[in-house]
């Protein structure tokens, strides 16, 4: 049987390999699976070609029998906020979220709004494959597609629910908000202005191209943004990526704050909001291992996953945890839902540096230092994946205190770890190092792209 889902829904380059013929089989599947009769959200981010996959998307869902609500354009967590609580069955999203502008992609969620688990993925994959679509009576087919308008409104609504707005009000905080020219600037700017914030905006305008920032946020996609936290001496910036399901903080010294980095204060702050017995939060191992480092002062226990939301969002539904995270800016409160949220993040953020009446820089000087540094390499065809890791195993052996192979190959030394790994969403290995000494981090990488490079 093929595979057709990757790490976060079905993913490719419009046209190319994400075909409308395909899009219309997945959609056919899709309806199938959730039934007759049932009720699909769908909706989308701004990214090229994401119209007429949402027309295809409709169109498919109709031809099998289902109901099809059509909520537009919105940030990923507010379409599977509004799956969770307006009562739907089912979501359909038509997002690459980070990935580069060719792409774009299909995500499938529950009724819960969560991402659906890998089990009805495979069981999607079979429909598709196997073409066993419902069959609807010409005279049955339902008569059209309804409009859905509460998607933005029921999400920002929701957010605020959480945190409290009149103490965040008091502090009159200016913010930098960074859309990345996509869906984000629907609701980001709406919370923001909620909670009494004087908002500036950079990459605000809708942009399928991309033109101005590329939908992932890094370090260096974020040089301009931090700039312009500076020069604007705001209080906090906030940078999200094309679905708006990430941010990443830049603080109110302008430095660009990882996200592996936020997620250990929001965890922390999720701990006094939620106050438990047994404390733990979930992430993946492509975290720095300062969270554990920081959060076990607190008596929070962190447990360590597979990358990939999908599983980090369901284990935090099942351990019930506090909260979950990935260091890419996803973070998880699972009060509001157990989907990855940007706007979400943000709000939190706010609170709780209004709570600790400290500056964004404080809180975050609070964290241990550790320089990060991150690269990429092309999979070309012949490289053996497996066998890169197995050397890298091999090469570090003397210098591991630990390694973990659960997901890639990740090694903790003395005063360093790295991890080096497939991506699940685009054909490229993520080489991503931290040390407590700059040069120590640099030197990493360079040893580990030659590695994987075969050089
Ligand atoms: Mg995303």
């Amino acid at each position: 049987m093929g595979k057709l889902f990757g790490t976060d829904g079905v993913r490719g380059v419009v046209n190319k390999e994400l075909t409308p013929e395909l899009v219309l089989k997945l959609s056919k599947a899709i309806g199938t699976f959730f039934g007759k009769n049932s009720k699909i959200l769908v909706g989308r981010d701004v990214r090229a070609g994401g119209d007429m996959l949402l027309k295809i998307v409709e169109g498919g869902l109709l031809s099998v029998g289902a109901e099809v609500y059509d909520g537009g354009m919105a940030p990923t967590p507010a379409l599977q906020y509004a799956v969770k609580t307006l009562g739907y069955d089912g979501g359909i999203i038509i997002t690459a979220s980070h990935n580069p502008a060719p792409y774009n992609g299909i995500k499938v969620v529950d009724k819960d709004g969560i991402e659906i688990r890998r089990e009805k993925e495979n069981q999607i994959e079979d429909l598709f494959f196997t073409e066993r679509f419902n069959t609807v009576e010409w005279s049955s087919l339902t008569i059209e597609v309804k409009r859905e308008d509460r998607v933005i409104s029921t999400y920002v609504n929701g957010i605020l629910s959480h945190v409290d707005v009149e103490k965040i009000k008091k502090k009159n905080y200016k913010v930098l908000i960074d859309p990345a020219n996509s869906v984000g600037a629907l609701s980001t700017p709406l919370v923001a202005r909620a909670l009494g914030c004087k908002i500036y905006t950079i990459n605000g305008n809708l942009d399928p191209l991309f033109s101005a920032r590329q939908p992932e946020p890094t370090f260096d996609s974020l040089k301009e943004t931090a700039e312009v936290v500076k020069t604007l001496k705001v209080d906090l910036g906030v940078a999200h990526d094309g679905d708006a399901d990430r941010a990443i903080f830049i603080d109110s010294e302008g430095r660009v704050q990882w996200g592996d980095r936020s997620g250990t204060l929001l965890s922390y702050w999720a701990s006094v909001k939620n106050p438990r017995v047994i404390k733990k939060i979930v992430t993946a191992v492509s975290s720095s291992s300062l969270v554990e480092e920081y959060l076990s002062k607190y008596n929070i226990q962190v447990e360590w996953t597979k990358v990939g939301s999908v599983d980090i969002a369901h284990k935090v539904a099942d351990e019930n945890a506090l909260a979950g995270f990935e260091e890419n800016g996803g973070f998880m409160y699972p009060p509001h839902q157990y989907v990855r949220d940007g706007a979400m993040s943000f709000a939190l953020m706010l609170e709780l540096i209004a709570n600790e009446n400290v500056s964004s820089a404080e809180l975050f000087d609070r964290l241990p230092k550790y320089y990060l540094v991150k690269t990429k390499v092309d999979l070309k065809p012949g490289m053996v994946v497996e066998g890169i890791y197995k050397k890298i195993l091999e090469v570090y052996s003397a210098s591991t205190v630990k390694a973990i192979t659960i997901d890639g190959v990740k090694i903790i030394g003395k005063d360093f770890w790295f991890l080096v790994r497939k991506s699940g969403t685009e054909p490229i290995i993520r080489i991503m190092a931290e040390a407590k000494d700059e040069n120590v981090a640099n030197n990493l990488v360079n040893e580990l792209k030659k590695i994987v490079e075969g050089k």
